[in-house]
């Protein structure tokens, strides 16, 4: 069949896996982190094992949480090939531009900053960013980086993490494939899966994504790009704004425009590094 995929790419966060509900649980520095990059895993091979059902040769799997260490190698499942560490150019989705890819996954990604019911939702740095506007949208982690897979002609097809970040995903990409497997009761609190019914579903469903790549075009930001980001303090706006391609809107609000998205997605990012550095006065 010629709809099978060659490669596939996968990008995996950690908020948005089986179980977790709160920052320790996805934070190297807190005990019941260990636990957590396991069940992280356990969501990963699911999806790397419904790939190799579907058909793929290749898989690529680009840690995307944190310092982008969290999976162990021995841990994932010796079919893929695991991109780690930081930082990278291409950040959560390092190794998207290396040849083509037929298909882009996401497991384990949450919803954007604000989001009514969203477990751990924001938007790349919650002490930071309140919220990331592009071409006028509000766009989370899910949009952007979909954007920058969509950029290099990759569909995103399918998507696990939990019920608000699959709505998320189907909000900018109709017909791709979700494997919700938490329901948020609040921001920090969740009705769960079990990890083998979870697993189970995760595979199933990237399986059928798979499957179906025709029926999802590659999610595409017109360009040129208008990037407006609102800031958690004005301190922080004050700060991005050295960037020689910064412009102040209003007190925590910034714009600004680039010719095409994988710059733009750089340059917010550049942003947001810069505003980490501001102190909270
Ligand atoms: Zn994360």
């Amino acid at each position: 069949m010629a709809n099978k995929p060659e490669r596939v790419f996968i990008s995996i966060d950690m908020e948005g896996i089986t179980g977790i509900v709160d920052w320790t649980q996805v934070d190297s520095n807190h005990a019941e982190y260990g636990y957590y990059r396991k069940m992280m895993a356990g969501d990963l091979n699911a999806a790397i094992e419904g790939a190799l059902a579907a058909g793929a040769k290749e898989v690529v799997v680009s840690d995307a949480h944190g310092g982008m260490r969290n999976l162990q190698p021995e841990d994932v499942n010796e079919a893929a090939y695991l991109v780690r560490g930081s930082p990278k150019p291409n950040s959560m989705m390092e190794g998207i531009d290396d040849g083509h890819y037929d298909a882009a996954l996401y497991v384990g990604y949450h919803s954007m900053n604000g989001t009514e019911r969203g477990i751990l939702a924001h938007t790349i740095s919650g002490a930071t960013v309140d919220a990331v506007v592009i071409n006028g949208r509000e766009t989370g982690e899910f949009g952007m980086n979909a954007a920058l897979a969509g950029w290099h002609g990759v569909p995103s097809v399918f998507l696990a993490g939990d019920a608000a970040a699959a709505a998320e995903a189907e909000s900018f990409v109709p017909t791709i494939t979700t494997a919700p497997i938490k329901w948020a009761v609040g921001r920090y609190s969740a009705k769960c899966l079990h990890p083998s019914k979870s697993r189970a579903l995760i595979k199933e469903r990237a399986s059928f994504a798979l499957s179906n790549i025709p029926a999802v075009e590659p999610y595409w930001v017109n360009e040129p790009v208008d990037v407006k980001m609102r800031w958690i303090t004005a301190t922080m706006a004050d700060i991005v704004c050295v960037l020689p391609y910064m412009e102040r809107v209003d007190g925590k609000t910034t714009s600004c425009s680039f010719d095409d998205y994988p710059t733009a997605l750089r340059g917010l990012r550049a942003a947001i590094s810069i505003a980490g550095t501001a102190e909270r006065r």
